[in-house]
């Protein structure tokens, strides 16, 4: 590409709050065949809010909300913020925690009130052999629902589910349908559970998820992907997207996300949403017709 072009092109993306970082980022961008979107906070809002409190039998309800808020209290999960919250809603407060642990891409543990507490994902409650079966059936039912089941254990023993619900983007539908009008192949990736992912996905009609993938393991899907041939764009938000954007040919980060995100990306969309995406795949193709 000429010089000019490109500082045309780039010039033409700051005005419709694409930055672009290079050269490079924009004459790459016309060839993504294939876009992997992070879920939760880019398809997503990204502020999930609390909605169901299932004690299992023979639980208070207010002393589990109370258990879990009290673990949660550190962690600086969007799930837990959303918990925390919710728990103070509730009127209630909770007892401070000693030994907060958090287990990347599964939840939290820690003490409360003298009691053992562990909230997160069936596999983390599963790691440590609980039976998580009667949690699992609330669970399912829940993500089915599109909502992320926050599942709890006191002192080894299944404690109640809770749900936490984020809203979809309200353009984010109509900017996925324009990327496959534009031929390409749109994938969800998230560490949040397969029905959840795929009732989300269902929302905005993509079809392809990759749900359950550990932080470390996002890059290693996009690697995946280009052995298979493709040119891959990556779009996400948090510190867990941060290797996969910098793995992608092009990496896009939400601009409203974190700062790891936005260094790891070629582009950033100032304004947040998935039109962006569109917009700057659109100015890449222009800009490089031109040239041509
Ligand atoms: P995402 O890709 O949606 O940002 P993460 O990789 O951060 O997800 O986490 C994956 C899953 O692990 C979450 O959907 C949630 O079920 C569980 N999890 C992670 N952190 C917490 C937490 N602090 N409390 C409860 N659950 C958590
Ligand atoms: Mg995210």
């Amino acid at each position: 590409a000429t010089p000019l072009s490109v500082m045309v092109g780039t010039g033409k993306g700051a005005q419709a709050g694409i930055l672009i970082r290079s050269a490079e980022a924009l004459e790459t961008a016309q060839k993504l065949d294939t876009v992997v979107l992070d879920k939760t906070g880019t398809v997503t809002e990204g502020k999930p809010v609390l909605t169901d409190v299932h004690p299992a039998d023979g639980i208070d309800e207010a002393q589990l909300l109370r258990l879990v808020a009290a673990a949660e209290a550190d962690s600086e999960h969007p799930l837990a913020q959303a918990i925390v919250t919710g728990t103070r809603d509730h009127g209630l407060s909770w007892p401070a925690a000693t030994g907060f642990n958090s287990v990347t891409g599964k939840g939290v543990q820690a003490t409360a009130d003298g009691h053992a507490v562990l909230v997160g994902t069936a596999r983390l409650l599963g790691d440590v052999v609980i039976d998580t079966t009667t949690l699992e059936l609330v669970a399912s039912d829940l993500s089915a629902q599109g909502k992320t089941p926050v599942l709890a254990a006191v002192d080894g023993r299944p404690a109640g589910v809770l749900a936490v619900a984020d809203t979809v983007k309200d353009d984010s539908a109509a900017a996925i349908a324009a990327l496959k009008r534009l031929g390409i192949q749109v994938v969800i990736i998230t560490g949040d559970n397969a029905r959840t992912a795929a009732a989300i996905a269902a929302q905005v009609g993509v079809t392809r998820v990759l749900a359950e993938v550990l932080p470390e393991h996002k890059a290693d899907e996009i690697r995946r992907l280009q052995d298979e041939g493709r040119t891959v764009g990556m779009v996400g938000d948090g510190i867990n997207d941060a290797p996969a954007l910098a793995a992608a040919d092009v990496g896009l980060a939400i601009g409203t996300g974190t700062d790891v995100a936005i260094e790891a990306a070629d582009i950033t969309l100032i304004s947040g949403s998935l039109t962006g995406v569109v917009t700057a795949i659109r100015l890449s193709r222009a800009t490089m017709r031109n040239i041509r």
